[in-house]
Formats: C-alpha cells, sequence, structure tokens
C-alpha cells in the first residue's frame, strides 16, 4: 500500500470550512486505497499573531520561549484537523512532533531535523487511522520544544515522507497551499506564464529563489536528497497541480523551462584584491562567520597580480556585510564599492547543458531592451544576470513576508522588463514537452513498497541521523575546458550578447560565464569553452572584440581546470564556499575564476594543480 504525505499550510486551513475541505482530502485519499499521513501549519496567520504578541511583552523574548509559544498554533491545528476527520466519519489520531519523536539539534527557532522515529507513526497507518502531524516542530535531546524557521511545515511533511520511505513504505509527497502550482515564471509578473506539469528537483530549487518561492528550498533539497517525488497543488480546486522529481531525459528537450526574477539584493565588488591563495577564503568565511548568505559570487582572472570579486547579499544584510569586510579590505589593499538596489533576472532548464547558444539568446533579449548586465554567473542549469535599478531601496524595517517581496518586485522597473523578455525570447508561454508538458501517460517513478525485516528498519531509522547535514553530492573536475578572456570591454548592454552571437554561430558549446564589472565603464568577461574549441573561439572572439573596442584585450589560456562541487544545501548553508575556498587555500592553490548557483559553486584553477584539488575538496566534503 502507497502512503500519501499531504500538507496542508496556513492558508489551507484558515476557516473550519478549510478545515473540514481538507480532512475530506485526505478521507479521499485513503478511500483511494492509500495509508494517509497529514501534516498541517498553524492555522491562517497564527504565526505572525503569536509572535506579534511576544513582541508586545518584550523587546527581546528569549528563543526557547519563543519556540514554546510558536509550537502551540501547529498543536491547534492538528486537533482541529484531527476533529474533522472524525466529524468526517473516518479515524485520525494526532501527534505534535515531540510525540512523534522528531528529534532537531537544539538552535531555536532554527532547529534541524536529526531523526525521525517511525514506530507510532507506522502503528497508526497499520491501524486504519489517517496520523495528523504538527509541522514545524520538534524536540531537542534535552526535551525542549523546537521550531524549524518560518515556513517549516514544508520541511517537516518532506522529512516525514523520507522517513517512512526508508522505513520501506513507496510514498509520495502533495503540498496544499494556494497557487496551482509551480510556473515557467511568477505569473503576476508575466501574465502569459504557464503552470509546469513536471519539474526536477533542481530546476525547481534554482527556480525557488525567484522570491514567489512555493516550497521552502530547504524541503526541496531533503526531497532530493531521499527522492520523494513531490506534488504541488491548490487546496481549493481539484485541478492537478505540479510534480517536483528526479531528473528525466525528456526534461532535457528543452534548453529551458523557466525564468525567474530576484530582487532585495544588493551587490558588493571587491577590487584591486592580490591574486594570491587564501583571498576569497577570507572574504567567505567573515561572511559565513556572521551569518550572511551569498548568492550569486563572480570572480575573474584579474590582471597585474591584482583580482576583482563581486557578489550578491540580501539588502537587508548589506549593513552587516560591508562592516564585517571594512576591516578584510583595508588590510588587503583592496577597495570596496556597493550597488544598493540590483535584481537577478535567471533561466533555468536542465537542457542548457547539451545546447549552444543558450547565453546568447538570453543576453540578445536583455540587448533588444537596452539592458545592461552588470554581472553574469551560470550554474550547471542555469545563467543569471545582475541588473541594477535605479529605484531606492526598499525599506528592511517593512513588513517581511510574501507580501512585501511582490511589493518590491513592482519596484524592480528594469528587473520586470527584462524577465519578460527572456519569458518571451525562450517561447515560455508555448507548453512543449520539457517546457511546461510531461509525455502522455507520465508517472513519476516511485520505490515498489518492499516491508524491510525490523533489523533493516532500524538501519533505516538510523541513516536518517543527521538528515539535514550538508549535502555535498560530489566533486566535479574538468580538465578538457579551455578558458576566453576578454579585458576591457565597454559596459553597454549589447556586447556581451555580441561576443556570444559570434561563439555560438560558430556550434561552440560555452560552459562557464562570468562577467564582472571591473574599472568604470569596463567590463571583464571570461567563459570556458572545449578546449579543442579554443583556436576558433579565440579567432571569433578576438574578431568580435576588436569590432566593438579596439581597445579591448583577448587572452586565451588552455591550462585550466574546472572543479564543481554540485550539491543540496548551497544556499541554505553559509558554510559551503568558506569549506571549498579553505580546503583550496590550504594547499596554497590559487582560485582564478569563481562561479556560483543555488546548486552548485565553480572554481577555475591551474591545471597542474587539478588533481590535488580534487583530492582536498574530496577530504573536505568527506567524500570518497
Ligand atoms: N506556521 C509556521 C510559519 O508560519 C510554519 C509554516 O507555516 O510552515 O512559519
Ligand atoms: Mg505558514
Amino acid at each position: 500500500m502507497a502512503v500519501v504525505v499531504q500538507k496542508f499550510g496556513g492558508s489551507s486551513v484558515a476557516t473550519p470550512q478549510k478545515i473540514l475541505a481538507a480532512a475530506q482530502r485526505a478521507i479521499d485519499a485513503q478511500a483511494e486505497g492509500n495509508q494517509v499521513v497529514v501534516v498541517v501549519s498553524a492555522i491562517g496567520k497564527t504565526t505572525d499573531s503569536l509572535i506579534a504578541l511576544a513582541e508586545e511583552i518584550s523587546r527581546n523574548p528569549p528563543a526557547r520561549e519563543m519556540d514554546m509559544l510558536l509550537a502551540t498554533g501547529e498543536q491547534v491545528s492538528i486537533a482541529c484537523m484531527a476533529i474533522a476527520i472524525h466529524a468526517l466519519g473516518a479515524k485520525a489520531i494526532s501527534f505534535t512532533g515531540p510525540q512523534l519523536g522528531i528529534v532537531t539539534d537544539s538552535s531555536h527557532l532554527k532547529a534541524r531535523i536529526k531523526s525521525i522515529e517511525t514506530a507510532k507513526l507506522r502503528e497508526a497507518l497499520e491501524a486504519g487511522s489517517i496520523a495528523v502531524v504538527a509541522g514545524f516542530q520538534g524536540i531537542d535531546e534535552k526535551y525542549d520544544i523546537t521550531t524549524l524557521g518560518r515556513g517549516g511545515s514544508d520541511t517537516t511533511a518532506v522529512a516525514v515522507a523520507a522517513a517512512i520511505k526508508l522505513a520501506g513504505y513507496d510514498v509520495r509527497c502533495e503540498i496544499y497551499t494556494d497557487v496551482n502550482g509551480v510556473y515557467t515564471t511568477d505569473p503576476r509578473i508575466v501574465r502569459k506564464a504557464i503552470k509546469v506539469d513536471v519539474i526536477s528537483y533542481d530546476e525547481m530549487l534554482e527556480m525557488a529563489s525567484m522570491g514567489a518561492g512555493v516550497m521552502h528550498s530547504r524541503s526541496i533539497e531533503f526531497a532530493k536528497k531521499f527522492n520523494v517525488p513531490l506534488m504541488v497543488r491548490h487546496a481549493a480546486t481539484s485541478e492537478v497541480g505540479t510534480w517536483v522529481v528526479g531528473e528525466e531525459a525528456w526534461m532535457r528537450e528543452v534548453p529551458v523551462c523557466g525564468a525567474a526574477l530576484a530582487v532585495n539584493e544588493a551587490r558588493i565588488v571587491l577590487d584591486a584584491l592580490p591574486d594570491r591563495p587564501g583571498v576569497s577564503r577570507a572574504v567567505f568565511a567573515a561572511l559565513a562567520h556572521v551569518n550572511v548568505p551569498v548568492d550569486m559570487i563572480a570572480q575573474n582572472v584579474g590582471s597585474g597580480g591584482k583580482a576583482s570579486i563581486g557578489f550578491t547579499v540580501m539588502h537587508a544584510d548589506l549593513k552587516k556585510a560591508t562592516e564585517t569586510l571594512d576591516p578584510i579590505v583595508a588590510e588587503l589593499g583592496a577597495t570596496m564599492t556597493v550597488t544598493e538596489r540590483v535584481s537577478k533576472v535567471s533561466v533555468v532548464g536542465a537542457g542548457m547543458r547539451h545546447v549552444a547558444g543558450v547565453a546568447e539568446k538570453m543576453f540578445a533579449a536583455l540587448a533588444a531592451n537596452g539592458i545592461n548586465m552588470k554581472m553574469i554567473t551560470t550554474g550547471d542549469i542555469k545563467i543569471s544576470v545582475l541588473i541594477e535599478e535605479d529605484v531606492p531601496p526598499p525599506d528592511d524595517d517593512d513588513d517581511a513576508g510574501t507580501k512585501k517581496s511582490h511589493l518590491d518586485a513592482k519596484r524592480a522597473v528594469r528587473g520586470r522588463l527584462a524577465l519578460e523578455a527572456v519569458h518571451d525570447a525562450f517561447g515560455l508561454h508555448m507548453p512543449r514537452t520539457g517546457a511546461g508538458v510531461a509525455p502522455s501517460g507520465y508517472r513519476p517513478r516511485t520505490l515498489s513498497a518492499v516491508v524491510p525485516e525490523a533489523r533493516e528498519r532500524e538501519t533505516a531509522v538510523a541513516k536518517l541521523d543527521g538528515m539535514e547535514d550538508i549535502l555535498v553530492s560530489g566533486v566535479h573536475l574538468s580538465t578538457d575546458q579551455s578558458r576566453v578572456t576578454i579585458f576591457d570591454l565597454p559596459d553597454r548592454p549589447g556586447h556581451c550578447s555580441t561576443v556570444f552571437n559570434a561563439v555560438a554561430t560558430g556550434g561552440i558549446l560555452v560552459d562557464m560565464i562570468v562577467q564582472n564589472i571591473t574599472a568604470p565603464g569596463k567590463a571583464e568577461l571570461s567563459f570556458t569553452v572545449p578546449r579543442g574549441d579554443l583556436a576558433r573561439a579565440l579567432k571569433r572572439t578576438q574578431d568580435v572584440a576588436r569590432s566593438i573596442d579596439p581597445n579591448c584585450r583577448v587572452v586565451g589560456d588552455a591550462d585550466i581546470a574546472v572543479l564543481f562541487v554540485l550539491g543540496v544545501g548551497m544556499r541554505s548553508h553559509t558554510g559551503v564556499a568558506r569549506t571549498m575556498f579553505g580546503a583550496l587555500a590550504a594547499k596554497g592553490i590559487n582560485i582564478s575564476m569563481i562561479n556560483t548557483s543555488e546548486v552548485c559553486l565553480g572554481v577555475v584553477i591551474e591545471r597542474t594543480h587539478a588533481e590535488e584539488a580534487l583530492a582536498a575538496l574530496k577530504e573536505a566534503f568527506k567524500l570518497s
């Protein structure tokens, strides 16, 4: 028998009628022959009200007591849900996180799950009851109540599904919310956006940064780690939503499946940094130390013994970031420039790994709209560009939450224009296999239900230990790439597009791209191509660069190695960059280019150090 975990968010249980409707969904799923677990959030805006209540009493409530308070929200909704299921004539039993044995670490208000007991849950399911579980909460080893951070019920749902799966059940997870599913982009900004039938975990993770994030990134990382199929769907309609699953070959039939806009970021550029091992580590270790997550990182080749690094942080963290970096910058004799308000526009798709010209198409669409790119980075399945907005930054003391980010998106005039332009350029409004549509008859692959022996179940549960630990799933080394760099490219709309058009017309597959504005009005653009294509790429680039500005310098480097750390938790764990750069610095290996996305972090180093660097990273991330 299959287990269905249904998660209902606060808006889906906001009224008694909605609770009854959700209860009916659970009963229907059971009637279809499934065993059902329901995970619920606090009713409506309860968590917000509880926080407001505490703040009226104290400006600085202790985190332990906040968890005691916030956990009550979900306790109300599980009781109500169980009452509703009984009222509709089925059996239900509710559990708080602690009762069920959802054990977390002791970081109050942002606890991480360490293990989940499934004995009680299985007992309830085997007895024919619907198990109702409180989202967002757990218990630490001292028996103190903890919560998982705002939006944490998604994580509870996926973690419970993973635990049940490891206990040998066939499982899927349905996330009921107030949207119909995942769209090609935010439909509030681009009206032509369409709902996507199926998307891969990685594509969803890369899209999640778009702010209208339908699910908590952490829960998607989790689903990927344990391969739990998810469906995101509307709580009030019977319309089928979006499956979020492992990557399938047909997803690669189109290069791009979605576009995303992230607002509220700020850009920091450090110039005239000494180009030697350990410098990037010093910068990112300092930021990780004060818990400032860094999003895009672009470091270029550098010339004359100097390098520059550009990166983005959330606008709300900008002050903390610059204060932390001030002394480091002074010590290194570097300079720091800040761009207060930037928007990030990205295109995402599993298919872009193997198709030439994706970057060129994106840059051309932006150039046609007169939009200048301040920075470019690429991931395995994502290309992001940074655009400067000319509106003043938002007031960070405003209300937090989705509403605010939507308001800010409204003010991100250039970002919105850019998003619309790329959505059009890739024809994302037209449903095709791989971009919106799944092949007919598609069903996500699930495990066959082999219920293991009791002893094996013990090991399965043990495997959950540390389930939220950082998961770097692999380190990849590529030694068959070469690099082309253009120095002093005038910083004006259209130039990158012209360059990549010349390269793409030669049928050359561009892999990593990093562009950073270095001197005022000048950009430095680097990209990697297969080594066999270097001579041709160089020739084409030289010709086109000369036609743009005879003062551009074009340099090729065949002796590079590209190292990628791939995995989940790159964004929610500030420390990945620190560990990676630290491991390389410890070996005295210099990094000449850095590039990031949500699910990968790439660096370019000298090829002579390739094997040594690979070994150092495997050791640092404990990969065999
Ligand atoms: N009730 C918690 C919150 O509002 C958890 C959740 O809704 O996922 O953040
Ligand atoms: Mg909520």
